[in-house]
């Protein structure tokens, strides 16, 4: 086995055939560690139970929709014939059935990280029957009980000396093992996920455990690409980074990694790449220590669905620090991360993703100090290494909102003409 740890998401294991894909890429490599993601779209369709549920809709049908699209791709891995992975399936969703008719936890963080593990317990399930049948000597850890985290639902913080110490005595020295990314465990044994999209953090604090030699990321794009192409025409591959780059990048909202998966890695200087599970003879982006992007690329960042909240205090007094700790307070308590803010004398805006389950309560608890205005349906536009001539092309048909420029960087907050 070589020292590495593989990182698949969601769409590359998104039917039978992308699960034997990413089967053959682990038969030829033989990582000591794969981490996977929820099958496509699954986290999303847990999220819209665990909705049901709260607003005591019936979830009978979704929770058969989950299941059906699991056992069809279980019933193509295996030809139709009974399988281990059937048997999984099964007790996960009676799992999920059972919580949730007797759930009385009102807490909607804490009720979502009881359900939302499934899509992860699912995959890794039928990923691992599959490779077991092709006689891959692999061991399925739980990463429950691996990732012990505190239990800040939805947004958990995992425990590092513990959970390193769980994941390098479970591992041995002649299989491949298979772990689910996103998903840990409180001591008292609640589930908890990390943040959206976490599972490439989750991969990247296994390596850093493992001392792995390397971390790769397995998506449906070349590597790193200066766009992302389902916004803009032509991307342009990126093939070396440094961590300090690649951090910014992510943290300004380039989808293509989780922006907290950087910092393990360089603090053991483990490099990470970003491959095609397509084109698997690419070599994709490596981001390592001194990789640097080619002076002359600019990067487009482009995150739809905005919302800016503007503040403004009732008695026009000042808007000091003391008001901004208060309000980086709320922001933190809703779990809810500042993509750009802007102040003046007696206002502030601040823009964030527009996720309902967080923003209306947000809004709800500012009200109480503060006169909020607010404006939904924004676009955030950054391009890193602009250049001028070109900004212009990029906004048409579009009003800018707040512009914020420095000598590398230009955020630009859009509001469509039209909308
Ligand atoms: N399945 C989770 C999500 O969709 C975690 C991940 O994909 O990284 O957010
Ligand atoms: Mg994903």
């Amino acid at each position: 086995m070589k020292n590495v740890v593989f990182k698949f998401g969601g769409a590359s294991i998104k039917d039978a055939d992308a699960i034997k894909n990413v089967a053959s890429i682990v038969l030829q490599q033989q990582p000591k560690l794969v981490v996977v993601s929820a099958i496509a779209k699954t986290t999303n369709a847990f999220e819209n139970l665990v909705n049901q549920h709260i607003k005591s809709e019936s979830i009978s049908e979704q929770l058969k929709k989950i299941h059906h699209f699991h056992s069809e791709i279980i019933n193509s891995l295996f030809d139709g014939e009974e399988n281990e992975a059937t048997e999984n399936l099964n007790k996960i969703i009676q799992y999920c059935e059972q919580y949730l008719a007797h759930n009385k936890e009102t807490d909607y963080d804490e009720v979502y990280d009881q359900i939302i593990p499934a899509g992860e317990l699912l995959s890794s399930k039928i990923l691992g029957s599959y490779l077991q049948s092709l006689n891959v000597n692999l061991t399925w850890l739980d990463a429950r009980k691996i990732l012990r985290t505190n239990n800040r639902f939805r947004k958990a913080e995992p425990k590092i000396d513990e959970s390193k110490t769980n994941l390098n005595s479970s591992c041995n020295e002649n299989s491949i093992h298979l772990i689910q990314g996103f998903i840990g465990g409180t001591d008292q044994n609640l589930m908890t996920t990390i943040g959206r999209e976490g599972s490439d953090y989750s991969a990247a604090l296994f390596a850093s455990f493992l001392d792995a030699d390397e971390l790769v990321v397995w998506k449906d794009v070349d590597g790193v690409l200066n766009a992302d192409p389902r916004y803009f025409n032509d991307p342009e591959l990126i093939p070396s980074l440094n961590y300090k780059e690649a951090i910014e990048l992510s943290y300004y909202g380039a989808t293509i990694i989780h922006p907290k998966t950087i910092q393990p890695l360089a603090q053991k200087n483990i490099p990470l790449s970003v491959r095609s599970f397509q084109n698997t003879d690419n070599k994709g982006t490596t981001i390592n220590n001194s990789g640097k992007i080619a002076p002359s690329t600019s990067i487009y960042i482009y995150k739809p669905n905005q919302l800016l909240i503007t503040l403004e205090s009732e008695d026009l007094s000042f808007f000091g620090e003391d008001k901004m700790q208060q309000i980086y307070h709320h922001l933190f308590e809703h779990k809810l991360e500042v993509n750009l803010v802007q102040n003046s004398a007696v206002n502030c805006s601040i823009c964030v993703d527009n996720d309902p389950q967080k923003t209306e309560s947000l809004i709800e608890s500012l009200s109480s100090d503060y006169k909020l205005l607010y404006n939904e349906h924004l676009e955030l536009l950054t391009v890193r290494q602009y250049q001028e001539q070109l900004l212009e092309g990029l906004i048409q048909k579009k009003e800018i909102v707040i512009e914020q420029k420095t000598r590398s960087t230009v955020k630009l907050l859009l509001k469509s003409k039209t909308a």
